[in-house]
């Protein structure tokens, strides 16, 4: 599986939380991270000010 948070493979492992996505209309309700503290990539945050405005 994704971790939602930072885009990687999540290994059976490293373990996950689960995350209630409620309010997303396309999005998966149910998704998974980290259960370690992972960031974002920086590419990420990059696109989102960019598609913010
Ligand atoms: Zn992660």
């Amino acid at each position: 599986m994704i971790c939602a948070r930072c885009d990687q493979p999540i290994l059976s492992d490293e373990g996950y939380d689960t995350v209630i996505n409620h309010g997303g209309s396309g999005a998966k309700p149910t998704q998974y991270v980290h259960k370690r503290y992972c960031q974002a990539p920086p590419r990420q945050s990059y696109l989102s000010r960019r598609l913010g405005r």
